[in-house]
C-alpha cells in the first residue's frame, strides 16, 4: 500500500499517475491504490483495513470492492422452507371482540406454497374473527380481508420452489372459501343487509 496523494482529492480530481481517471471515480479502484472511499482529508491515513468509513476499499474484487466478504447476495429463500424463488410479503390478520382489538401479522420472505398457506390460515382466522367490534366492523376487516387478497397475488405469482431443493413447507391446505370458519364473516354481511332491508321497507 502506498500513502494518498497530499491535499484535497476534490480539488484535484485528475490524479496525475492514473492513466485512466474516469476507473477511479465511479468507485470501482481495480489496481490503483489511489484511496477514494475513505475521506482522506489531509492527514496520511494509511488505506488499510480501518478506514474511517469502515470500507476496506482495496482487496482486488474488482466489481465489489466495497463489500469483499459478500461477493454477491443470496437468491432470496423463503423463510420458512428455504426453497426458491420467494419474495418479502406481509399477511395480516384482525380479531376485534367489544373493544378488543389485536392485530396480527406475518411478514418475511415466502415462497409460493408456504406463502399460501400463511395467507389462507390468517385470512380465515380474520374472516371468522374479525367481525365482534364496530371498528372492526367497517374498517380494519375489510382493509385486513382485501390485504392480503392483493398480497397473495405476489406469491401466487411464482412458481412452486424445485422438490428436493427445500425443507419442510406451511401446509397450503385447503382454499379459504372451502373452510367453513369463513363462512362467519356472512353473518355481518347478512347482518347489514338485514338493516338495509329494514330500513327501507320502513320508508315505504
Ligand atoms: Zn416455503
Amino acid at each position: 500500500m502506498t500513502t494518498p496523494p497530499q491535499g484535497n482529492p476534490y480539488a484535484a480530481p485528475v490524479p496525475q499517475a492514473g492513466p485512466n481517471p474516469y476507473a477511479q471515480q465511479g468507485g470501482y479502484p481495480q489496481t490503483a491504490p489511489v484511496p477514494q472511499q475513505g475521506y482522506p482529508q489531509t492527514a496520511p491515513v494509511p488505506p488499510q483495513q480501518g478506514t474511517p468509513y469502515g470500507y476496506p476499499a482495496q482487496q482486488g474484487h474488482p466489481g465489489y470492492g466495497a463489500y469483499p466478504g459478500h461477493p454477491q447476495p443470496p437468491a432470496p429463500a423463503c423463510m420458512f422452507c428455504g426453497g426458491s424463488p420467494a419474495v418479502h410479503v406481509t399477511f395480516r390478520a384482525h380479531r376485534g371482540i367489544l373493544i378488543l382489538m389485536t392485530f396480527g401479522k406475518q411478514s418475511g420472505m415466502m415462497c409460493a406454497t408456504c406463502g399460501l398457506g400463511v395467507y389462507r390460515e390468517l385470512t380465515t382466522r380474520t374472516l371468522w374473527q374479525g367481525w365482534w367490534s364496530p371498528f372492526s366492523l367497517f374498517l380494519f376487516t375489510p382493509f385486513t380481508a382485501i390485504h392480503n387478497l392483493v398480497v397473495a397475488r405476489k406469491v401466487k405469482k411464482l412458481p412452486a420452489p424445485a422438490p428436493g431443493q427445500h425443507g419442510q413447507q406451511v401446509d397450503p391446505g385447503v382454499p379459504v372459501h372451502r373452510r367453513p370458519l369463513a363462512y362467519v364473516a356472512l353473518v355481518p354481511v347478512l347482518w347489514i343487509l338485514f338493516m338495509i332491508v329494514t330500513g327501507l321497507t320502513q320508508g315505504s
